[in-house]
């Protein structure tokens, strides 16, 4: 059967060839060779509180919930050399094809259920970074994951969040000076449109690489002050 976009892809893919990102080998973003050598998906879970690991059905450890906004953090990737480069394609290099290459990863490990009737909120940048640089890689990622599974699961991308100044990099702060760093950074989105958005529905904050959490535990502590019932993440890699 003739499929227009099919073929408008075949063109894109004769002018500019899909080039392996670790050997340079067309034909994919990433080769099944490097791939296999420089890529490790997360197979087993862990608790993001005591890095533990979890059982299948579980979210996270009783004991850990009191010390948490956070109902579960979902990681695929391990965080590596390659991991790095592929992200710094698209953030710096504009090669926003590798964020269907992020997306296939995830997708290979995420349990779709996962983002079942959820809202998929991207960790926001602040507006000059975004103006800089022009976009932000979380939110490209979480648009992308919508654009695939979000007519099967129902998940769909609410920024409810927004980033009220720039926050110093974090590597190499103590866990109290990260807490000082990022308090009081987000802010919920107060609009007609978020003031819509069911409590009900849960919430997955998608970001590119989850370091110490601190972050995402941020977020999620803003989201659960505005009533929001169950606060998750998922991350494309963590360190
Ligand atoms: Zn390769
Ligand atoms: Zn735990």
């Amino acid at each position: 059967m003739f499929n227009f976009k099919t073929l408008w892809g075949r063109m894109i893919d004769l002018v500019f060839p899909k080039q392996c990102v670790k050997c340079g080998k067309y034909d994919s973003y990433l080769c099944k060779h490097c791939k296999k050598l420089e890529i490790q998906l997360v197979a087993e879970q862990f608790c993001h509180v005591c890095r533990f690991p979890l059982n299948r059905q579980q979210e996270l450890h009783e004991s850990c919930r009191v010390q948490t906004d956070l109902d579960r953090v979902f990681v695929c990737v391990r965080y590596s050399k390659l991991v790095e480069k592929i992200l710094k394609e698209v953030k710096y290099h504009y090669h926003f094809d590798f964020v269907y290459l992020i997306c296939d990863l995830m997708l290979e490990v995420l349990d779709i259920k996962f983002l079942y009737n959820s809202y998929l909120v991207p960790i926001p940048l602040y507006k000059s970074k975004v103006k800089k640089r022009g976009f932000n890689q979380a939110e490209l990622i979480a648009i992308e994951l919508e654009k695939r599974i979000g007519k099967k699961v129902g998940c769909q991308v609410q920024n409810l969040v927004l980033r009220n100044r720039n926050t110093k990099t974090q590597v190499g702060m103590s866990r109290e000076e990260r807490t000082q760093n990022l308090q009081d950074v987000f802010e919920y989105v107060d609009d007609l449109r978020s003031k819509m958005v069911s409590r009900g529905r849960r919430v997955v904050i998608v970001d590119d690489v989850m370091t110490t959490g601190t972050t995402l535990e941020e977020c999620a502590r803003v989201l659960k002050s505005q009533g929001f019932e169950s606060v998750c993440a998922l991350v494309f890699a963590r360190g």
